[in-house]
């Protein structure tokens, strides 16, 4: 858990505006089961968006000094545009968005939002401006409308319906005896993989932020659930920057541009049809790729 400072008591607003903001942050943090290590220091400034421009430079990092993680990591993603970040196991993908979110902070280089160093700007005001689609979304022990609204404190029945119709939710959570009210979680209703993901859509959608990140937002789903999901995904992202940390490669293909890292170094990057052009650990990747999807869908080979 983050600490508050307790002289933030004393000040009403600043105390209120900064426990709402840390709500969020620590939201974000038990999606992600994990603890920042960077915590929130009194004075900072908060970060100010402008067209939501990110930008790796020269980003080094390790965990423990004696194993690098990152080398020289560099790549922009332009206002609105989608950079997927594509690699084997342990490659260094999510402690990408790990820097991002500056659960911790990078050990050379830097990181910029908006021309901001991430490490000059308050961590909960970044946090804000971040909302995440995890691998696997947890939903709480509590009912759809309060998981759908856990992102925003200020949510109304109105905003929370919204954000489940453009997530296609809707319609499934009417259908259900209590509807909104009915309760997921450990003791309530099963959810699929789809039905949970589609949550986690709805959740980001309400949270409006300019920065996403897709944590493999696809990867609970079987191929076809994962096609019938990806408009939504598409929607979400519409207009905002996004970074996608990708292992199913049909989830890349659209992105604006593709990073490939191997071993933590950028070994590639370019446009899907660059990147098959090109022959190289792409290529071979998605072939890869295309064989065990025709393994796994046998009907579509009748
Ligand atoms: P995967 O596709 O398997 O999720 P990834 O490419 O996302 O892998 P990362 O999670 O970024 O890989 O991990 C990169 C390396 O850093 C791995 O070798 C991992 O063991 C190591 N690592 C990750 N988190 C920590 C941590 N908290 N402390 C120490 N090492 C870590």
């Amino acid at each position: 858990m983050l600490q508050v400072c307790l002289p933030l008591n004393a000040l009403g607003f600043v105390y209120r505006e900064a426990r709402d903001a840390l709500v969020n942050a620590e939201k974000l943090f038990e999606l992600l089961r994990e603890q920042p290590e960077i915590k929130e220091a009194p004075g900072m400034p908060s970060l100010r968006i402008d067209r939501a421009e990110v930008v790796f430079e020269h980003v080094n990092f390790h965990y423990d000094p004696a194993r690098p993680i990152l080398h020289d990591v560099s790549f922009r993603i332009a206002p609105g545009q989608t950079v997927a970040v594509v690699g084997g196991s342990g490659s260094g993908k999510s402690t990408l968005a790990r820097l991002l979110l500056r659960f911790y902070d990078v050990t050379g280089g830097r990181i910029l939002i908006d021309g901001q160093d991430i490490r000059h700007v308050s961590p909960t005001s970044l946090r804000r401006h971040i909302g995440v689609v995890p691998q696997d979304t947890i939903l709480f022990n509590d009912t759809i409308a309060y998981n759908i609204g856990y992102g925003r404190n200020d949510a109304s029945n109105e905003d929370v319906i919204a954000a489940a119709k453009a997530a296609h939710i809707h319609d499934f959570i009417q259908s259900l005896p209590q509807g909104y009210a009915t309760e997921v979680g450990e003791r309530g209703v099963k959810l699929s993989g789809g039905e949970k993901q589609r949550i986690a859509i709805a959740r980001a959608m309400l949270k409006n932020p300019s920065i996403l990140i897709f944590d493999e937002a696809t990867s609970a789903l079987d191929t076809q659930s994962e096609r019938a999901i990806q408009s939504e995904l598409d929607r979400l992202s519409e207009n905002r920057t996004s970074l996608v940390i990708a292992h199913r490669l049909s989830t890349v293909v659209d992105a604006d541009e593709i990073i490939v890292l191997q071993h933590g170094r950028v070994m590639e990057r370019g446009t899907h049809e660059k990147l098959l052009q090109q022959n190289g650990a792409y290529a071979g990747l998605w072939q890869l790729q295309l064989r065990s999807d025709e393994q796994e869908s046998p009907t579509a080979l009748s």
